[in-house]
């Protein structure tokens, strides 16, 4: 889960909530913040706190992230302790999470038990372990959620450009600045392109309101400045 910089707010607070739409995409670019797909369509205000829950917090930017449809109607109105669950714009969310070839999810391992909690509720209120082979029927997707065929999409694609970058390194731009930011997934590229941190770099740059400081200068993750991992 990409973790990302929303900044000081723009403006006191946004009446109705969906004005802080255009605000939200330029800062975080047009990205789901929990599953990380790209919203091409009808992007949603993510209320991190139920906004039929806390009232003060429906028009407060400190309250918003952007949402696919998949992940805003999953998490819905399910109320929100935001001291045990990580969140993108507060932790290294990255580097609590490991992504996988067949589209899975996973906690990362060798994590602090703590850490360890705070991802696997993350992972939970999202449901993002859904997976088509998963054996209980609750932990597979419904029919709309799409999100771990995309991600597995996505990591066919990277792999396969991952092999035209090693034979080819001319086409670093079209893949870090055009085909990564178009198919969305940050994670995925950073996970292909491990090896490479001259990419890796480019990947942080080229997603809007990546958190920088969660990257070292060879763009592996580490600890967030303020962060709970
Ligand atoms: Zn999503």
């Amino acid at each position: 889960m990409r973790p990302v910089v929303k900044g000081p707010a723009p403006q006191p607070e946004y009446k109705p909530y969906g004005d802080a739409l255009d605000d939200l995409a330029a800062q975080l670019g047009l990205f789901c913040s929990y599953c990380e797909q790209p919203i091409t369509h009808a992007p949603e205000i993510e209320h991190v706190q139920p906004k039929s829950l806390e009232a003060g917090l429906e028009f407060s930017w400190e309250n918003f992230l952007l949402g696919c449809k998949s992940c805003n109607t999953v998490k819905g109105n399910t109320p929100v302790d935001v001291t045990l669950v990580g969140f993108p714009d507060m932790d290294n969310t990255f580097r609590g999470l490991d992504f996988h070839s067949d589209g899975k999810i996973s906690i990362k391992m060798g994590l602090e038990e703590d850490q360890t909690e705070l991802m696997s509720a993350t992972v939970r209120l999202i449901k993002l372990h859904r997976h088509p082979s998963e054996p209980a029927a609750q932990d597979r997707p419904t029919r709309r959620d799409k999100r771990a065929e995309l991600r597995r999409d996505v990591w066919e694609v990277a792999t396969y450009v991952l092999g035209r970058y090693q034979a080819d390194g001319t086409i670093a731009d079209l893949i870090a600045e055009h085909l990564a930011p178009a198919k969305g997934f940050f994670s995925v590229w950073m996970t292909v392109f491990a090896d490479h941190p001259e990419m890796l770099n480019r990947f942080i740059d080229a997603f809007p309101g990546t958190a920088r400081d969660c990257f070292n200068e060879d763009g592996q993750s580490q600890a967030r400045p303020g962060g709970r991992l």
